[in-house]
């Protein structure tokens, strides 16, 4: 549990709020580590984060836990990223998923699940596990990729703030990014991206509920094509997401 009030926690928001993203995640180790965490999908955003962390821990010494949600319907491409990632830095990044494989779930509900009532699905196979993530007490703060031009939403975004619903503090350095921002410091700093997104894919989750998008599409319309699904829950519950969760 973290010990900041809520004005605390505006003011160090407010203070942050036009520091870079490398100098606020410097704070968020400093400050957290070993109890500070990320959740990656391996979005554009969320690459940009590893690759400044990474630095950042070999700067610091400190660490911190990174995980990816590990559904059993990610691409190949994404898992392949996660291997990269791994290799190039050093880092170490948990898989998190439910106790039953996917295999073992298929069976079990007499096939997939997703093409019925992805709302399940999703709960099953990401809500679940992040929040035995959760329930283990490891971090007192975590970190998310979030931009407050993506969504609605996402516009009120403090640089820092509280998880309501673990009462865990919520670092967000890239909310005052831009798309364009992101893509620079990619190619700028030969982060490694997924391959899908130079294939129209510019929001990657799951195989089965991810499409490619034509141009001028919202970013997020290849997500749930063709249904009224538009987020996998965690948005909702947790109000807060990795990009591309
Ligand atoms: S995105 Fe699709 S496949 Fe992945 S957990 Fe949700 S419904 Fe299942």
């Amino acid at each position: 549990m973290d010990s900041y009030t809520d004005s605390d926690l505006k003011r160090l928001s407010d203070e942050r709020e036009d520091w870079s993203p490398r100098d606020i995640l410097r704070w968020a180790m400093e400050t957290f580590s070993p109890r500070l965490g990320m959740a990656t999908a391996f979005g554009a955003e969320g690459c940009c984060l590893l690759h400044m962390l990474a630095g950042l821990r070999d700067d610091t010494g400190k660490d911190l836990y990174i995980f990816n949600l590990d559904t059993g319907y990610q691409f190949p491409e994404t898992l392949a990223l996660r291997d990269r990632f791994q290799e190039k830095y050093g880092l170490t990044i948990h898989l998190e998923g439910h106790s039953q494989s996917q295999e073992e779930w298929e069976a079990a509900n007499g096939g997939p699940v997703w093409p019925q009532d992805p709302d399940r699905c999703c709960h099953f196979r990401k809500v679940l596990p992040l929040r035995g993530v959760m329930e283990r007490n490891l971090f007192d703060a975590w970190i998310t990729a979030i931009r407050r031009d993506q969504t609605p939403q996402r516009a009120t975004a403090g640089i820092v703030e509280r998880d309501k619903k673990f009462g865990i503090v919520k670092v967000n350095p890239l909310a005052n990014w831009t798309k364009s921002d992101v893509w620079k410091f990619i190619l700028d700093n030969d982060v490694p991206y997924n391959p899908l997104h130079d294939r129209g894919y510019p929001s990657i989750g799951c195989w089965p509920c991810t499409k490619a998008v034509r141009p001028g599409e919202d970013d997020r319309a290849g997500r749930w094509s063709g249904s009224q699904k538009t987020e996998c829950g965690i948005h909702t519950e947790l109000h807060v997401s990795g990009s591309g969760i």
